[in-house]
């Protein structure tokens, strides 16, 4: 049956298997119920969906299309390679589909601000898009090297009205971020609502962020089956940072025969530091609110990780990733900084799409896999555009040429 998957899991608590959850402050447990009542209503209704639809298509630019690469499957000689475009969506990432979604969550509920942390800033940018497009207020928190580190998205999100708190403490970067923001925002849960940027955090938000993001599934599905006379990919391949965008991808196909990859960043080695391959390296432990697989240091702390995708480098992922590898749905695969590299000079080259690095090492293993499967059709979700990522590419690898 259609969605069945989808329909059965989460459990009402929020767990995916033994994962998921909400591990939260006894002062937070009334608004996370009221969010997670509104949200379980508002999925269902007509009015909240027609006016997600109509933003969908008229200010997002929605359907992106999928796109068969013609020229790079045909040069590396093996399966066919389709990009569904996510960086065509508007801000050029997957990202703004959940940030728009959970705006409007926000206002359904009498909200007037959005609160949220950001890494590299990414996730800052959308909810600030988001937040303008509705009216609302937006605060988000940044660590002070990030917010040197990340100049042009700073400058971004304050051209957009939002106002960026720096968190000065400790490192100061994303873990400090998260403090601040949770600070602010226990002081306004009645005007607020904490917006979180991936498929992470306590029960409803993994949920939530997974079903804001399916519409990229169900639109590849549908654009695939078009384009194909009815035939289904043999393989969707997504990168994993925290999981939105590959939980987007996967929810259209998940009820089907298809095979379904995560690929994470490998990063330059296999000491811890050195990546951000929480599936393949890390352990059980509770983070941010919620139970996963972590990298975590002998101590217990979260890890410190590396990935030249700023939006790969986190130290957890979704409960539900780690629930679908446990049942053996998903296949985690990795791809290295290197290997990354090169992809994003492959399908800036025989394509014309500059990618983004965290796309990049989705790309970078479909290629491996196009290899190795040469009669397949491949489908990567593409989850974003590479004009944030030129500079520290030229800088870091130079212009490089190909290898296939
Ligand atoms: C943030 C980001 C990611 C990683 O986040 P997920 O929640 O794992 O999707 C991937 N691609 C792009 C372009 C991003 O901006």
């Amino acid at each position: 049956m259609k969605h069945q998957y989808l329909k059965n899991q989460p459990d009402e608590k929020g767990y995916f298997g033994k994962y998921g959850g909400a591990f939260i402050p006894p002062q937070l447990e009334e608004e996370f119920n009221k969010i997670t009542q509104a949200y379980l209503k508002l999925r269902k209704s007509a009015d909240f969906l027609a006016e997600l639809r109509s933003i969908r298509s008229h200010y997002q630019g929605r359907p992106t299309p999928v796109y068969y690469a013609k020229r790079l499957s045909e040069a590396i000689g093996g399966a066919r390679l389709y990009f569904k475009r996510e960086d065509l969506n508007h801000t050029g990432a997957h990202k703004l589909n959940h940030c728009m979604a959970e705006a409007l969550l926000a206002k359904s509920l009498g909200k007037t601000k959005l609160i949220a942390e950001t890494g590299a800033g990414q996730h800052g940018v959308a909810l600030a898009t988001a937040a303008a497009y509705f009216g609302l207020e937006c605060e988000i928190h940044m660590g002070e090297v990030d917010i040197e580190k990340e100049h042009p998205n700073v400058v971004r999100m304050k051209i957009l009205g939002a106002q960026v708190v720096p968190a000065t403490h400790g490192l100061r970067t994303l873990k400090e971020a998260v403090d601040s923001a949770f600070e602010s925002y226990l002081s306004q849960l009645d005007t607020a609502l904490y917006a979180i940027g991936s498929v992470v955090g306590p029960h409803p938000f993994p949920l939530m962020v997974r079903d804001f993001q399916s519409v990229v599934g169900i639109e590849a599905r549908e654009q695939f089956m078009e384009m194909t006379d009815g035939d289904l990919p043999e393989h969707v391949v997504a990168c994993v940072g925290g999981g939105s965008n590959a939980m987007g991808i996967f929810s259209g196909f998940i009820d089907d025969p298809v095979e379904l990859y995560a690929v994470e960043p490998l990063g330059k080695g296999t000491r811890l530091g050195d990546h951000a391959a929480t599936l393949e390296y890390g352990q059980e432990g509770v983070l941010h609110g919620f139970k996963s697989i972590l990298l975590q240091t002998e101590e217990g702390e979260p890890a410190p990780v590396h990935s030249i995708a700023s939006g790969l480098d986190y130290p957890g992922v979704g409960p539900e990733q780690a629930y679908l590898r446990d049942i053996g749905r998903v296949n985690v695969r990795g791809a290295t900084d290197e290997e990354t590299v090169n992809a994003f000079y492959a399908i800036s080259r025989y394509e014309g799409i500059i990618p983004a690095l965290e796309s990049a090492h989705a790309i970078a293993y479909a290629m491996q896999l196009a290899r190795e499967k040469p009669d397949d059709a491949i489908l990567v979700n593409l989850s974003g555009r590479g004009d944030k990522d030129i500079d520290y590419v030229v800088e870091n690898f130079g212009i490089r040429e190909v290898t296939l």
